[in-house]
């Protein structure tokens, strides 16, 4: 395909060592060669591919040094794009780069869209659709296992599942059309339906597996959306400031978040945690005092997880138990602090009242108990779970969407072949799913939502 060359600057923006203008296209070279200047004079188009070359940009008019750079050469196809693509490695400061970028742009390129590169990866067949979501994914992805969900999903892992189901449907279809095409067998219809219920029942079930993940997939992309409640003075502000001490906060800038609710960001164990309306719990102490019991119902109810802070130093109150009572069937964790202190609290009520969830026992104050805390959190998460990694994770909104479209309509297929409706009646299901399925990889969409698919990315992607 013929694109023109365009440029952005690909690293995120703020006081980074090292800041990189990218270049890609088919004068992507040759602009470079325009602006760049090596010691010893070399012009860039006879370089060979995948070097790197040390020199100056210049401002060709006026000969003036814009900067000093490092510049990646990298030519088609074996590149991002698979178009000639040059990496220009210069310093970090907002103002050096720009100079660069204005440079390039004033020498022949055009300022990429966002998410224009991934755009041509995808257009010139590097990536499927679903490989070029998975680096949307990778750039917003908050934690080590959301990486790795997003890299084995850029790796193609759940674009080869789907082609699978793919496949197995066309192979139906053709089947299908076979005992149609031959219609001088008379057990045509008897051939044709277990095939058909075989094949699809398999579709089905892959297809509620992957939907099986999307929760966890969800929450690996999202964080797991955690409150911490307790009475005034248990230690939750104490429990809260350890949590997002000891690790590390995480980028919590999204486009498009909404934000009325204020969150926190913290990786534990892998697990995103989502702290839900911390600052008002920093405020008032008191979540349920700040913001009534109805609402705090309502927030409680939508959180993922619970940390139930109880006083180990004093006995169990009346407050303590209706807040047992409150989050019973959540998912929730009792955390007992203060075990530095002469324990009053009866443990055996505890444990009776917690009703197999977990219980771990803190001392905020020492900081004694906030890794096995971190250790239940993650196993709570990852119960029985083989490795993040070696899981095909589904998390993006608009496959789980098509999913659930495509079981809706692999399931009116197999409801259709049990009950007897003719056969080709059953192909325009059979064939729904697999444009659908398709859609997930982006064989069968169509291009005003590939455009704004990628308009969704970063600028410089
Ligand atoms: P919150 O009202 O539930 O948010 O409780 P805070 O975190 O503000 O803690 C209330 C008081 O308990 C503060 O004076 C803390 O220093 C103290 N505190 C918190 N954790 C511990 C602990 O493990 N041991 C002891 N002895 N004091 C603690
Ligand atoms: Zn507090």
């Amino acid at each position: 395909m013929d694109f023109d060359t365009i440029a952005a600057i690909s690293t995120p923006m703020g006081e980074g060592a090292i800041a990189i203008v990218r270049l890609s296209g088919d004068e992507a070279i040759a602009i470079a060669n325009k602006v760049f200047q090596s010691p010893n004079h070399k012009t860039l188009m006879e370089q060979p591919t995948h070097t790197i070359h040390y020199g100056h940009l210049i401002e060709p008019t006026t000969d003036e040094v814009v900067e000093e750079v490092m510049l990646s050469l990298m030519k088609a196809p074996k590149t991002f794009t698979r178009e000639d693509v040059v990496e220009i490695n210069c310093h970090g400061g907002l103002t050096s780069v720009n100079r660069v970028l204005q440079l390039v742009l004033k020498n022949g390129a055009r300022l990429a869209e966002p998410g224009e590169f991934t755009k041509r990866a995808f257009l010139n067949g590097r990536i499927d659709l679903s490989q070029a979501e998975a680096v949307m994914d990778l750039i917003r992805a908050k934690t080590d296992r959301a990486m790795n969900v997003a890299l084995n999903q850029m790796d193609g892992k759940l674009s080869r599942l789907i082609q699978n189901l793919r496949q197995a449907l066309l192979e139906t279809l053709a089947q299908v059309e076979v005992n149609i095409d031959y219609p001088e067998y008379d057990d045509v219809e008897e051939m044709t339906i277990p095939v058909l219920l075989e094949k699809c029942g398999w579709v089905k079930d892959e297809i509620e597996k992957l939907l099986q993940t999307s929760s966890q997939g969800k929450i690996l992309r999202e964080g797991l959306s955690t409150v911490i409640i307790g009475r005034p003075n248990v230690g939750k502000s104490s429990l809260l400031n350890s949590l997002v001490q000891e690790n590390k906060a995480i980028v919590t800038d999204i486009a498009g978040t909404t934000r009325d609710i204020i969150e926190e960001y913290v990786n534990v164990r892998g697990v995103p945690l989502r702290l839900v309306d911390t600052a008002g719990i920093r405020e008032t102490e008191d979540i349920v005092e700040r913001i009534g019991v109805e609402r705090s119902r309502q927030v409680l109810k939508e959180a993922d997880l619970i940390l139930f802070v109880l006083n180990g130093a004093e006995p169990l109150t009346n407050e303590d138990r209706l807040l047992f009572e409150t989050i019973q069937n959540m998912n929730y964790i009792v955390v007992i602090n203060k075990t530095d202190l002469p324990q009053q609290l009866n443990k055996q009520t505890v444990e009776e009242l917690a009703l197999g969830q977990r219980i771990v026992a803190t001392s905020l104050l020492e900081e004694q108990g906030v890794i096995d805390l971190e250790e239940a959190i993650a196993s709570l998460f990852f119960e029985g779970q083989v490795e993040a990694g070696d899981m095909t994770y589904v998390s993006n909104a608009r496959h789980i969407a098509l999913l659930h479209q495509a079981k809706a309509t692999i399931e009116d297929a197999l409801f259709a072949a049990n009950s007897g409706v003719p056969v080709d009646m059953i192909q325009i299901d059979v064939t729904r799913t697999w444009e659908i399925l398709g859609e997930i990889i982006g064989d069968t969409v169509e291009e005003s939502l590939i455009n704004q698919l990628f308009s969704q990315f970063c600028l410089g992607k």
